[in-house]
């Protein structure tokens, strides 16, 4: 089985949010407006978190992209009494919506504040419905959601590759915020996989993970920003 991963470059990455728009749009992430963000109720899967360093004017500036990491022992899981997070046959985490009793223990459990909650039903208006992504299902009310590497993207490249009788190549699998990097800071592909350029990146030496000492094991590997 893949391991599927995502290596991101701190040297390259310029904070554009170019990958979080991405995933709005692939999984209808619906924006919750100014008042709810500020109450910590935006739904954004991705995020970016800037930090600042040194004192003004010899500031440096990074911004590290947060996905889900997609741990290989994620603690969500373990807390949750109704089994609607698992650890899926493909090694990611699934979040069953329709198993979600919203209690959010598997919130408290996650250690890089990777799940979001429902707190109301999203107002879609008719003339956007058009462009829904059809793949990914829409969430209601009281339910926990999270990013899953765009996982109907990997359905989608499995059957593919059956119907085309080969293996699965790295092209074709990339989730929308990999996709999308205009500044190419973010690698994905089977972490376990020589062929793949994410095997080789998770060996230089700027890669960490973020608090691995938890023993989450996450598959989510960054490289360290260089001081220049
Ligand atoms: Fe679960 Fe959080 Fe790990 Fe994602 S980052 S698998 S939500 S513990």
């Amino acid at each position: 089985m893949a391991k599927w991963g995502m290596v991101i470059d701190l040297n390259k990455c310029t904070g554009c949010g170019a990958c979080v728009n991405a995933c709005r749009i692939e999984n209808n992430i619906p924006n919750v407006g100014e008042e709810e963000a500020q109450a910590g109720r935006a739904l954004d899967w991705m995020q970016i978190i800037t930090e600042y360093e040194g004192e003004f004017p010899d500031v440096r500036v990074t911004h590290i992209p947060r996905p889900c990491f997609q741990c290989d022992n994620p603690p969500c899981t373990k807390v949750c009494p109704v089994h609607a997070t698992y650890l899926n046959e493909d090694g990611l985490v699934g979040q069953v919506y329709y198993r979600c009793i919203g209690c959010r223990f598997c919130m408290a459990a996650c250690p890089y504040s990777a799940k979001k909650f429902n707190y109301y039903a999203p107002e879609i208006p008719e003339s956007y419905q058009v462009i829904r992504n059809p793949d990914v299902t829409r969430r209601m009310k009281g339910v926990v959601e999270k990013c899953s590497f765009c996982h109907h993207r990997l359905s989608l490249a499995k059957d593919l590759a059956r119907f085309e009788n080969r293996d699965l190549r790295e092209e074709d699998y990339q989730p929308a915020c990999v996709e999308s990097c205009p500044a190419d800071a973010m690698t994905f592909g089977d972490l376990e996989n020589p062929d793949h350029k994410v095997a080789t990146l998770i060996h230089s030496s700027r890669a960490y993970r973020l608090e691995e000492e938890l023993g989450t094991d996450p598959k989510v590997y960054y490289l360290k920003k260089e001081d220049k």
